[in-house]
């Protein structure tokens, strides 16, 4: 028995997410190049922020931050805040070295090529003509005789 994929709108939101990527970076170099970027990026994010929680928390500890009108971060905000944000960045640096493992990986032209085969059965564009023609067709009526002379 097959458990239907859950339709709540969290999770139609990463069905789409998921298919775009596909779509949009439909080869194993390119998927190299997305993620390593996507860590990279959320790498310098979490550290540039944490750099600036810190400095903002020592400013306090000095009492040179009172007159500073960004009080509406408490400082158990930020320390809480610095303990989610330091095992994060541990853990990003340990899909960073594996991450790093991938990307060295090379594959020929021809595997390429199959990759994208299969990425546009996987993920078709959804404004490709193509498609929409074809889902005009799956949306008539089920006991339509045109759609007997498809199949
Ligand atoms: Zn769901």
């Amino acid at each position: 028995m097959t458990e239907e994929p859950c339709q709540c709108p969290d999770c139609q939101r990463f069905y789409r997410e998921h298919d775009r990527l596909i779509r949009e970076f439909p080869t194993f170099k390119e998927q190299q190049e997305l993620n390593w970027a996507s860590i990279q990026s959320f790498r310098t994010l979490c550290s540039k922020v944490t750099n600036e929680l810190q400095r903002k928390l020592s400013e306090r500890e000095s009492n040179l931050g009172n007159t500073l009108e960004d009080t509406h971060i408490t400082d158990i905000e930020i320390t809480e805040a610095l303990d989610e944000l330091e095992s994060v960045n541990a853990y990003l640096y340990s899909i960073e070295a594996l991450m790093e493992k991938i990307f060295d990986r090379k594959i020929s032209n021809n595997i390429e090529s199959k990759f994208k085969e299969i990425a546009d059965e996987l993920a078709p564009d959804p404004l490709n003509m193509d498609r929409l023609i074809l889902n005009r067709l799956f949306h008539q009526t089920p006991d339509s005789p045109d759609k007997k002379n498809i199949n």
